[in-house]
């Protein structure tokens, strides 16, 4: 899966780890709930520079969503150290050696843990989702990523990159909170 290229695209900037970890989180977040819509997992691959048409049958999004949820375990790590834990156990457990591929000359050559350039989605996205978040903890020495603080949402986000540190997935839910908190001072401060 995901030899996307575009003739003419820049395909570093595209492809950079930071990319690639932040198509996992907002695949977590798109494959979180009960029932997940096939539509939308479809849209964010397609966002993240999938070529299409991307047709996603019930099983693989299951098989997502099974994936999301291993590595929701990533962003729950509050250390590197823990971090390190959770991905260990799932590259022991899921994921198939280190190799590389140009998927037949398409795309300049990449490493990648899946078993195959046709593995299943499922696969495609632990491996990959592996891949990317081991690195950032590799060069940052930090947890890649975070869940949201705000009890409401618990979206996850990569933390790693440009600007200060973050607690919130989204200026939505920063603002949400910040809000909140500000009537809980007003009615404490005024009671009655
Ligand atoms: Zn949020």
């Amino acid at each position: 899966m995901s030899s996307s290229i575009d003739a003419g695209g820049d395909w570093s900037t595209r492809h950079s780890v930071l990319t690639m970890a932040r198509r996992t989180a907002a695949l977590v977040n798109a494959l979180t709930g009960d029932r997940p819509d096939p539509g939308r997992v479809a849209e964010v691959l397609l966002a993240h520079g999938e070529t299409g048409p991307v047709d996603l049958t019930p099983r693989d999004v299951s098989e997502m969503r099974e994936a999301a949820g291993r590595l929701r375990e990533v962003f729950a790590a509050e250390h590197a150290g823990e971090a390190a834990v959770v991905l260990n156990r799932l590259l022991g457990e899921h994921t198939g050696p280190l190799r590389l591929t140009s998927h037949g000359g398409a795309t300049p050559w990449h490493p990648h843990l899946d078993r195959d350039d046709d593995a299943p989605w499922g696969e495609w996205l632990l491996a990959s989702s592996c891949l990317a978040l081991t690195v950032l903890v590799w060069d940052r020495q930090l947890p890649p990523g975070r869940i949201c603080a705000s009890a409401a949402c618990r979206n996850v986000f990569i933390t790693q990159g440009p600007g200060p540190e973050r607690r919130y997935c989204s200026r939505r839910c920063a603002t949400r909170e910040r809000v909140a908190a500000h009537r809980r001072a007003r009615s404490t401060a005024s009671p009655g």
